[in-house]
């Protein structure tokens, strides 16, 4: 491929919206251009990055059994309202009325989908499935934010696995999580499969595969001595080990008065007490129902947490204790309780406490669950609200001043907390999520019908499992993980050529000769070369190189007079070596294998 004719636009300057050194490389290297909020052509360039990953995605899927298939981005919504996810996901969903009046969806995911298609499997003998697709899906994202990080539209591999009981269904994942560990390895990403919240489900674990990255819209946390890893809201906070060991006497509970202070650090400042020793109490209101999105992924979920608050009942009141310094996890809280939450209003928390936002306490507070954080246990002489205007109570004790109805994990990990496997020192990481598998269990087959005849000729719900991957997120988090100051450094799995022939002086008729014959020669041995055959400065073209960041490259200049050499080198290490034109090819594969087990 010639540069010349190449529709390859390079820029010197950084894009003006951009928030992520991915998304600035990617644009200034010619792989991307923004059309809208949200919205990215690929170039022939991006576009080629992008084939190499889904080559790859392909071949793991396959080798890992699944089926590819391929579902309609267009859907009626009827699915969407059969299973809950209507009005779950609101304006995530991007909806519009047909010719005929029938109200249809851009697919944000294909749960309903592939649910609704499968029913037409009737056996147990016709289980396990698992297929899958690589295909546009569509998202109303509040923020469209990072390029294609975070779009509107974008590609994803989303597969589904159906069986015929939880042994299967822990069989599959496992398929899947072996996959994707080997198509991140294989994308020259480094990745962290962190534990995530498995929702409503509970019990099983469900993994995200995160790649480290500066621009990174999630936290985890990783310990450096056992690898343990989880995204922050699955998290775990060790719990047996960080009682204080005081030798502090419980002493008498009392009132104080604290006038307008009402946030941890006012009251701390006021009375002069460490942080650690107060109290907070948030009142929220708990959905009696259990929650229809039990199987939604995480990320999904935190788009609609007050839109799908319905309750026939009316909402319970919950008081959540946690310590002055710790914050309320509230995907671990909603899994305690088996609900979908928010906190409360002013009015209740008023009516409930007696008194206005700040004097909560769990003494004497009526009409009200009271779920305390195992860190809340130990404090001894802890201060709290007093459920008064203008008061605080000192020296409360847990267990003696009031009784928890349940004490379990419930706030967010903190840099002071160690690991839960090994307490080792925890570290907390930006990350982009590249993937997530994901145990659903049997809300979309009950939800829609997919049923199976078991041995016994009993109908059973299939029990399902759903695996995505985000196309283009893997070529930012690669371009985030593999770039310097000159420009992105490809991976050779990923890279769009594999080889980029520099004709430095391309008026030169004897160079230009030679830059087609090293593009002919390389070509011909099975590598993919783009020849920079444009009449452009050297400086320029050498800038260009390092940007687009293709492994290997050969420039024919200066050495050329010098002694009748080409120079190859290595956009990793730029590492150079004079290479007579005959021995081209050789050296070439040799730097790629050299380059490919380093
Ligand atoms: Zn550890």
């Amino acid at each position: 491929m010639r540069w010349s004719q190449y529709f390859l636009p390079t820029l010197r300057e950084d894009p003006k919206d951009s928030d992520a050194i991915s998304h600035k490389l990617m644009v200034r290297a010619g792989l991307i251009r923004r059309l809208g909020a949200g919205a990215y052509s690929y170039l022939p360039l991006g576009l080629r990055v992008l084939h190499k990953v889904i080559a790859i995605v392909r071949e793991e899927m396959n080798r890992a059994g699944a089926q590819e298939l391929l579902l309609p981005a267009l859907q009626p919504t009827e699915l969407w309202k059969a299973t809950g996810r209507y009005d779950v996901l609101g304006d995530v969903l991007i909806t519009f009325k047909d010719r005929t009046g029938k109200e249809v969806a851009l697919g944000p995911t294909h749960e309903e989908v592939v649910t609704d298609l499968v029913k037409e499997l009737r056996s147990y003998k016709q289980l396990p499935l698992t297929v899958y697709q690589i295909q546009t899906k569509f998202r109303d994202e509040p923020r469209p934010r990072f390029g294609v990080i975070r779009s509107k539209e974008f590609l994803m591999k989303d597969a589904y696995s159906f069986d015929v009981d939880l042994e299967g269904l822990n069989h599959s994942y496992q398929a899947m999580y072996e996959a994707y560990q080997r198509i991140f390895t294989r994308c020259g990403l480094t990745v962290l499969a962190c534990e995530a919240d498995p929702g409503m489900m509970g019990g099983d674990v469900s993994h995200e595969f995160m790649a480290p990255a500066d621009s990174g819209e999630d936290r985890v946390v990783r310990c450096v001595a056992c690898g343990y890893a989880a995204n922050l809201e699955a998290a775990k906070c060790q719990t047996s080990d960080i009682r204080h060991q005081t030798s502090e006497s419980l002493k008498a509970m009392e009132t104080v008065k604290t006038p307008g202070k009402r946030t941890v650090r006012e009251v701390s400042e006021f009375l002069g007490t460490a942080v650690t020793k107060l109290v907070k109490t948030l009142i929220y209101e708990a959905d009696r129902k259990p929650v229809v999105e039990q199987g939604i992924p995480p990320k999904l979920k935190q788009h609609k947490i007050a839109k799908t608050f319905v309750n026939e009942f009316g909402p319970e009141p919950v008081a959540v204790l946690v310590r002055g310094d710790h914050e309320v996890n509230e995907t671990k809280l909603a899994r305690v309780l088996g609900a979908s939450l928010r906190l409360a209003g002013t009015s209740t928390i008023e009516r409930l406490s007696g008194a206005s936002v700040g004097f909560t306490g769990p003494v004497g507070l009526q009409g009200v669950r009271l779920l305390v954080d195992h860190a809340v246990m130990e404090v001894v002489n802890a201060v709290t609200g007093a459920n008064a205007p203008d008061a605080h109570l000192v020296n409360v004790n847990p267990g003696r001043d009031f009784q928890p109805e349940t004490v379990a994990d419930l706030r967010m990990v903190t840099e002071e907390d160690r690991c839960p496997k090994c307490q080792g020192r925890l570290a907390f990481i930006k990350a982009i999520e590249v993937g997530h598998v994901f145990k659903l269990g049997t809300k979309y087959s009950q939800a829609l019908g997919a049923v199976f005849q078991d041995a016994r000729r009993e109908l059973k719900p299939m029990i399902m499992g759903c695996y995505g991957i985000g196309v283009n997120r893997i070529v930012a988090a690669a371009v985030e993980q593999l770039h310097d100051g000159q420009g992105i450094v490809w991976p050779i799995a990923l890279a769009p050529f594999q080889v980029l022939v520099s004709v430095m002086e391309s008026e030169n008729a004897e160079h230009a000769r030679l830059g087609e014959e090293a593009e002919a020669a390389l070509t011909k041995a099975g590598l993919e070369v783009l020849l920079d055959d444009r009449e452009q400065s050297p400086g320029s073209k050498l800038k260009d190189a390092d940007l687009v960041g293709i492994p290997v490259q050969v420039v024919i200049g200066k050495r050329w007079q010098s002694d009748q050499s080409l120079e190859v080198s290595l956009r990793a290490t730029k590492e150079k070596h004079p290479v007579k034109p005959e021995a081209l090819v050789e050296n070439v594969r040799k730097l790629l294998d050299k380059e490919r087990s380093s």
